[in-house]
């Protein structure tokens, strides 16, 4: 897989799972190949089914207001989800579903090299930090096979409870000054901290202490 478009080219005709029977459209993922921040989501719902691309329905709404917030739009970063196809009646993807299709999501990480990844969920937080839960993790920026994860919760969470959305808010605030800081090595705040990413031989993840709640 050489490009984006070749990766998304495969997606639309992916069979390695079962997700493929009930698909009305695969949604490989969409936004710049230079982005600096990805955000990655658990699957595809009924919305992004219909229409092929990420975050479309209300939740995808929530996520363009938060990047209005910030000065972003959807074309300024990429989205993409951990399962490429609609899981039937919208119920968690598989772990065997998720292992089929990470392929293409650890390539399309590859070739966008994003100085930021944003997980939203706990689906594509457990990709980086297995057995974690969102409730411990959100709003941490961390380290993991040299790249900066910042875990939030996903939109849709505060479409089901109000609380949740000032959490997600106030997370997605965060972000212009994670990538300052990322941008900035010599930081005296960093001083303590590495900048540069370590590579998956790090005996632990690195935790940023300014981030941490
Ligand atoms: S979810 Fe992924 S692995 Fe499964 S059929 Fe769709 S693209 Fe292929």
């Amino acid at each position: 897989m050489n490009n984006l478009e070749e990766i998304a080219w495969l997606v639309n005709r992916c069979a390695d799972c079962e997700l493929s029977r009930g698909r009305n459209k695969a949604v490989p993922g969409e936004g710049s190949p230079q982005a600096d921040l990805m955000f990655i989501g658990e699957g595809p719902g009924y919305h992004e089914d219909r229409l092929g691309r990420p975050f479309v329905g209300p939740a995808g709404q929530f996520l363009d207001d938060l990047l209005m917030s910030i000065g972003l739009k959807r074309a300024d970063v990429f989205i993409a989800n951990m399962v490429k196809c609609r899981p039937p009646q919208n119920r968690d993807p598989l772990p065997a579903e998720m292992s089929a299709c990470s392929k293409y999501l650890d390539r399309q990480i590859e070739l966008i090299d994003p100085k930021l990844i944003i997980t939203l969920g706990r689906f594509s937080l457990t990709r980086f930090f297995p057995g974690e839960t969102i409730t411990r993790a959100r709003g941490k920026v961390r380290e993991k096979e040299g790249r900066w994860i910042y875990p939030i919760m996903h939109p849709a969470a505060a479409l089901h409870r109000e609380e949740n959305r000032s959490t997600i808010v106030s997370d997605f605030k965060e972000i212009p000054r994670i990538l300052e800081r990322l941008d900035r090595p010599s930081s005296p705040l960093m001083e303590d901290q590495p900048v540069e990413p370590q590579k998956a031989t790090a005996p632990q993840a690195q935790q940023l202490s300014l981030f941490s709640s």
